[in-house]
């Protein structure tokens, strides 16, 4: 039988961008370009991996995102992942991670899985919370964090090294799994692979095809608020420490004074 993969791929504000945030102090998105999370580029190499290994795979990657998140998705498909799914709904605007992780298990439990990859956080967000999450929702075990991840006979195994120890991790599947930065350089989309991601199928789901209501979701179903947001500083002229003799003395006391040291 066929080995499900679901790869969740978020669809995240360019970093290098001038970001905002709206008036209702959610971002804004429409004013930044975006792209598929660079983190999550990892997860869609480990799944390709994995499928690779196996006798028969099937990778669907899955977004909850904005219209223009389907460039995060045929980027995944041009990577190699043979279907997508993007979930899309205006009252999902101002969604927080525990409603955003119900819109995902919805999407993964419709589409049918074995395997769930998620990166180890966005790069926009950063809370690495949604794999575990989508598990506990699931109701199927997480093995996060994994620098290396394979799957045999039914079994997901995988290593996490930590600051005090390297640790071996499997589980029986169905999984959610997390992937790290140092899981593997994420491949190029070849011209090939961009030209058949063109013909590749993305389905679009809305709130109502994933039986949520949309009091679940949205500012109104958040259960953290924003209450306040400041523009970062600008940014000021550096200090420079001429050495005349005194400089080392001179960057130590700088340091000093700000608690550095
Ligand atoms: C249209 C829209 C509007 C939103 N508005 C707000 C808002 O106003 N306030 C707010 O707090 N949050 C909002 N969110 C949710 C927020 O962007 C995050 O998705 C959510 O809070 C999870 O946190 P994180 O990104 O830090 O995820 P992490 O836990 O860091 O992500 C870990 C992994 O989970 C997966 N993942 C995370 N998000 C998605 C996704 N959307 N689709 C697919 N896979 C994903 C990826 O594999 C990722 O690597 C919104 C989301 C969307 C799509």
């Amino acid at each position: 039988m066929s080995l499900r993969i679901v790869v969740c791929v978020k669809y995240v504000p360019d970093a290098t961008g001038d970001r905002h945030f709206a008036e209702d102090l959610t971002v804004d998105r429409d004013d930044v370009d975006g792209l598929l999370s660079e983190l999550d580029e990892y997860a869609v190499e480990q799944a390709l991996q994995i499928a690779d290994e196996a006798d028969d795979a099937e990778i669907t990657v899955l977004t909850v995102g904005p219209e223009d998140a389907k460039d995060a998705l045929r980027k995944a498909l041009s990577m190699g992942a043979d279907k997508a799914v993007h979930v899309e709904d205006d009252d999902l605007h101002g969604t927080d991670a525990l409603g955003t992780s119900l819109v995902l298990a919805k999407a993964i439990e419709k589409t049918g899985y074995d395997l769930v990859v998620c990166g180890m956080a966005s790069t926009d967000g950063t809370m690495g919370v949604l794999p575990a999450m989508l598990a506990e929702r699931l109701g199927v075990p997480q093995v996060s964090l994994l620098a290396e991840v394979s799957v045999e006979d039914g079994t997901v195994k995988g290593r996490r090294d930590g600051d005090t120890a390297t640790e071996q991790l499997e589980a029986r599947l169905p999984a959610v799994v997390s992937v790290t930065d140092q899981s593997g350089e994420a491949r190029y989309p070849s011209f090939k692979g961009i030209m058949a991601a063109k013909k590749k199928p993305v389905e679009s789901w809305d709130l109502e095809d994933l039986e949520i209501e949309s009091d679940e979701v949205g500012l109104e179903g958040a259960w953290s608020a924003v209450d306040g947001a400041t523009e970062r500083p600008a940014r000021t002229a550096g200090t420079i420490v001429k050495d005349e003799g005194e400089g080392g003395k001179q960057l130590a006391a700088f340091l000093a004074e700000r608690k550095f040291i």
